[in-house]
């Protein structure tokens, strides 16, 4: 018996268990399958949340219930994209979620893969026209992960009528995201393929100017979606919390298999491991799906606003957006939690899981919320950021066939015997940053760049609003 390891009897019973059932692939296949999309608005989100509760009472969680999350959501109506001068030609695209209906004419100015430097320098040559950019995450060798959202808000900012997106991998059709900003956009954006936006460009650097018409009939309306809540209540402390989520919905072009599908089912196991093997924890393990985190963090966000009392006795907040997915590795990024760094590589050594531990934080998942608040978070995924971009992620392809068993088991695996762990551990090393602090964190030249965006962004919308209000 290894005596560094205080809970091999438990491991051994997770690992055998998790290794041996196909419990996650199944749940998998139905949400998928069976559900579809889950796409803010649709039926299959419906069923997707009512399965997702009968399965989490099945597995013996406590205080099972939904949630309620009014937001305004989006319905994709038709949409047609002419190419008007030089040539006239219809080409296939699609409506980016939250964006406004379009009848619009316009020419195209191309911003390459959408440097945030070329926004400023080329303002004013952007004004009054459609800006076209790829969806190249790391535009001129940026360091940082340079999102849809940015390049969207960017081109609104220098005065743009409309935002062509282009998918940077050839063979995976028109890529999706949303636009809005808590609800519908400002301006219409619409994704197009790789082939697609390569004819664009070509036409453009042959004639000079390419002048298109858009016309959609997408619209947005109040909708309501729901988290998804259970909890292993603690045997000790039962009001400080660990916590285990994932995003249920996915782009409505999609099944949402890797993103986000593979961490929904990873954290549904990971519940049914720890309710079998350690019901009896010191600490609360809460579980938690989240609504419509593709059109902006809206159900994570909705949580964090509703249980503000309860953010101080978070002990740690664990996103596994995707978790399962083969495309990553399954390591832990802290979200710039240095205190937390130490206790879980020696937890990586005495589980004898060898897992990297990196620190870092993106604005753009459901860990985003609870960070901003100033509870201790991270999520199970790459170490290194991947700077290559989504691959089938937002994509028509992103589907069941993508997924394998083997990487579901790892991901649910490692997250019951961390919550095993997060949950057992006297004492909890870290507790909620005030707000100051955070705001220092994005202060630092790491995120210095973004956050200034962001502000820019929300200062635009909020004026914008006032003056239509
Ligand atoms: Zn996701």
């Amino acid at each position: 018996m290894d005596k560094k390891n205080p809970f091999l009897t438990i491991d051994r019973q997770i690992v055998g268990d998790g290794h041996t059932s196909t419990e996650a692939l199944d749940n998998l296949i139905v949400l998928c399958d069976d559900f579809g999309s889950r796409f803010g608005g649709t039926e299959g989100e419906r069923l997707a949340a009512e399965y997702l509760q009968a399965r989490m009472k099945e597995y013996g969680l406590h205080d099972v219930h939904l949630e309620p999350v009014e937001y305004i959501g989006w319905k994709r109506g038709e949409v047609k994209l002419q190419v008007v001068s030089p040539v006239e030609k219809t080409i296939p695209c699609i409506t980016l979620p939250h964006s406004p209906p379009a009848d619009l004419e316009g020419t195209i100015i191309d911003l390459g893969d959408g440097a945030p430097e070329d926004f400023d320098e080329r303002a004013d040559e952007i004004k009054g026209k459609i800006v076209m950019t790829t969806s190249v995450v790391a535009p001129k060798g940026s360091r940082r992960w340079i999102h849809r959202g940015e390049k969207y808000g960017r081109s609104l900012l220098a005065g743009a009528t409309a935002f062509i997106f282009v998918n940077h991998y050839p063979g995976y059709g028109p890529v999706t995201g949303g636009v809005g900003h808590d609800g519908e956009g400002l301006i219409p954006g619409i994704g197009l393929s790789e082939e697609n936006g390569a004819y664009l460009q070509r036409l453009l650097k042959s004639h000079g100017e390419v002048r298109i018409r858009l016309t959609s009939t997408d619209h947005s309306e109040p909708m309501t979606s729901w988290n998804i809540l259970g909890d292993l209540p603690g045997a000790e402390k039962p009001q400080e919390i660990v916590m285990l989520g994932s995003h249920y919905d996915g782009h409505d072009i999609s099944q949402g298999a890797e993103d986000p599908a593979s961490g929904v089912v990873s954290v549904l196991e990971a519940a049914r491991l720890l309710s079998t093997y350690a019901p009896d924890l010191p600490c609360t393990v809460r579980f938690a799906f989240w609504g419509v985190e593709e059109i902006g963090l809206l159900g994570s966000t909705a949580y964090v606003e509703q249980h503000a009392a309860e953010l101080p006795h978070i002990r740690f907040y664990l996103n596994m957006d995707a978790a399962g997915g083969k495309t990553n590795t399954r390591d832990i990024v802290l979200n710039e939690w240095a205190n937390l760094q130490s206790l879980f590589e020696q937890w990586a050594e005495e589980m004898a899981h060898p897992f990297a531990v990196a620190q870092s934080v993106s604005a753009f998942s459901d860990h985003f919320p609870f960070f901003m608040a100033g509870v201790p978070t991270g999520g199970m995924e790459s170490a290194e950021r991947s700077l290559t971009g989504r691959g089938y992620g937002h994509t028509q392809y992103d589907t069941v066939d993508k997924v394998e068993i083997g990487c579901l088991r790892e991901a649910s695996v490692l997250a019951a015997r961390l919550a095993l762990r997060i949950a057992s551990q006297e004492p909890w090393p870290a507790s909620q940053r005030e707000e100051a602090t955070v705001l220092e964190l994005l202060d630092s030249p790491d995120y210095r760049e973004e956050s200034e965006f962001r502000e820019r962004l929300n200062t635009f919308y909020r004026a914008a609003r006032q003056g239509t209000d």
